[in-house]
């Protein structure tokens, strides 16, 4: 097995809305914001092929699918979706892919899936060939989303994915396409049923989605303005770390601009911290 890191198109989003209830002061540190007090943020992916005999992708990112009015609202960069290019890249095309994991369908997460945005015409769905999983929950979430987050979901996202007939839910550890290659862990914490991947096993990766979305959000207390529940996701995320930890399984994140990959650490004051930070993951044997 062999692992890519796969950008798709990047963002810049309030700095005060990922950060939580965190005041800037500390923030800015981090992560400097720019003149409009956003930061840059990635929307990476994470292909791995040799999967149970598959190769799969672990989200799509924020893709192209928005009309470019709203494209400069959620300062997404780039008028046409990278994942093709950044598939490429790394020596795949689309129809290579067999199955798309999505963690949760905010858009940031799942508008990569769609095509890119043309006046007139409805997007479609992209990846001919995979089939689409998505947790039970996080999926009836999409279906009937909250007001307080209906603005992160796509509407014509789900009847796509259940009309395309390659749709499949997922309710326990494993699903039917990856068999036991990867297991799955749900949170509740950002949203109902966010389901993050842990493949290969012990020494292997974790693909974190939003329960840590970089290496500012490993620190306990650091949470999303965007979460639901910030002290369940607190709770949830130290059951993660310390679990990664004793696994030495290596954290995927899926926004942190500069770093695609570290191992998770703990230091004598309990304080959870990253090392093995990398950039990008390129060929990476499992
Ligand atoms: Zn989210």
């Amino acid at each position: 097995m062999h692992a890519w890191s796969i950008d798709g198109n990047a963002q810049r989003l309030d700095g005060g809305a990922m950060f939580g209830n965190v005041p800037r002061a500390l923030w800015q540190d981090w992560l400097a914001p720019d003149e409009h007090h956003r930061v840059s943020l990635a929307c990476r992916g994470l292909l791995v092929d040799g999967l149970n005999g598959r190769t799969v992708l672990f989200e799509t990112g924020i893709g192209a699918f928005f009309e470019p009015a709203l494209r400069r609202r959620f300062g997404i960069e780039g008028d046409h979706n990278r994942l093709p290019e950044s598939l490429g890249a790394a020596g795949f095309n689309e129809a290579d892919i067999d199955a798309v994991v999505l963690s949760h369908l905010h858009f940031d997460h799942a508008g990569g899936l769609l095509t890119d945005w043309q006046e007139g015409r409805e997007p479609g769905l992209r990846f001919p060939n995979a089939r689409y999983l998505v947790g039970a929950a996080a999926w009836a979430r999409a279906c009937r989303p909250h007001p307080r987050d209906r603005a992160s979901f796509i509407p014509s996202l789900p009847p796509l994915l259940k009309d395309s007939g390659r749709l499949e839910l997922i309710d326990g550890d494993t699903s039917a396409t990856l068999g036991a290659d990867v297991r799955f862990r749900f949170s509740d914490g950002h949203t109902p049923g966010l389901m993050i991947s842990v493949i290969g096993g012990d020494g292997g990766l974790a693909f974190c989605s939003d329960l840590i979305p970089g290496r500012p959000w490993v620190h306990l207390p650091v949470t999303m303005g965007f979460d639901r529940y910030p002290e369940r996701l607190i709770d949830e995320k130290r059951v993660f770390l310390d679990e990664m930890i004793a696994r030495d399984i290596r954290l995927v994140f899926t926004h942190d601009a500069e770093c695609a990959v570290a191992t998770p650490t703990q230091d004598e004051q309990g304080r959870y911290r990253v090392a093995n930070e990398a950039p990008a993951i390129v060929a990476m044997e499992l």
